[in-house]
């Protein structure tokens, strides 16, 4: 197996650092140094951008991107065990890896980093998808960010990029296709990881476009889906009764017929009645 740098492998490094893996922090580490390499090739060359590293945990991904050529790494991390093991990567690139000890919840990175910037990271499940949503709900678009490069549970990322019509379609599918072209990058077995987690995982990459592909006030389109998708078994005209008083008509001006369900209205139609329900009532939101 090739090496991507002269530092330990991964497995010496957990041990040397004593990185159990904790359950409450969703460690599953990464320590195939060629499959994080490949990971971090997702995002394409990196040379002249920032990357944002969310849970580098012992540094796979970390040492994937730097040895990938990013210009510069910030990492933010919450499990202080880790930072002896990153300190070590930071000295093999020097002046191209920051670490911060913290929680990406909480920590606002964009000072430490100069456009453009991609994001990265194999983050619990949890914790994932609240970033995946803050970074697809920004005040204004374009964002912060060029692209995502996000690990997930297999049926997560088939969520994000789910087409209209099939069972994974809801709120995240139209959350993420609205503003971004997202895809499936890599799929891998629970083995790629250790612990084993019990499901298949994916890589999504996300590249952000320039504007929304329709456009829709974000807050009427996010009321929208929400309460379509809340009771995605309902015909719109039931599920959307909270949305306005005449939601039939509404429905009926832009084609959408009101015995229709959620899953089978596309991203389009959406963002269509989004801007037909502001047009009708612009201060109901
Ligand atoms: N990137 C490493 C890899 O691929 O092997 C570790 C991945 S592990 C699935 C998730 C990492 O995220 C862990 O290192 C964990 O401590 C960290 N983490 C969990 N919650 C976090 C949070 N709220 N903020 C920052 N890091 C977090």
């Amino acid at each position: 197996m090739a090496q991507i740098d002269t530092l330990p492998p991964l497995r010496q490094v957990i041990a040397e650092h004593g990185l159990s893996a904790k359950k409450s922090l969703g460690q599953n580490f990464l320590l195939d140094l060629n499959l994080t390499a490949r990971i971090a090739r997702v995002p394409g060359d990196l040379s002249a951008a920032d990357v944002l590293e969310i849970g580098p945990g012992p540094g796979g991904l970390t040492r994937g991107l730097l040895a990938s050529g990013a210009r510069k790494v910030l990492a933010i991390e919450k499990d202080e065990r880790c930072l002896p093991a990153l300190s070590q990567v930071a000295e093999a690139y020097p002046g191209r890896l920051e670490v911060i000890s913290g929680d990406a919840l909480d920590v606002d990175p964009l000072g430490h980093l100069t456009p453009p910037i991609h994001i990265a990271a194999n983050l619990p499940y949890n914790v994932g998808t609240e970033l995946l949503v803050r970074w697809l709900t920004p005040a204004v678009w374009p964002p912060f960010w060029t692209s995502l490069t996000l690990m997930f549970q297999k049926e997560v990322a088939e969520r994000i990029v789910a087409k209209t019509g099939s069972k994974a379609y809801g709120r995240l599918a139209i959350l993420a296709q609205w503003r971004t072209d997202a895809e499936i990058a890599l799929t891998l077995p629970p083995q790629a990881f250790v612990p084993a987690p019990k499901v298949h995982s994916a890589v999504v990459h996300l590249r952000a476009l320039p504007a929304p592909r329709y456009p829709a006030n974000p807050t009427t389109l996010s009321r929208l889906v929400a309460a379509a998708f809340n009771q995605r078994r309902k015909m719109l005209r039931a599920s959307l009764k909270g949305i306005s008083g005449d939601i039939e008509a509404q429905l009926n001006e832009v084609g959408i017929d009101p015995t229709r369900r959620a899953e089978t209205v596309s991203l389009e139609e959406f963002c269509a009645l989004a801007r037909q329900l502001d047009a009708a009532s612009p201060s109901h939101v």
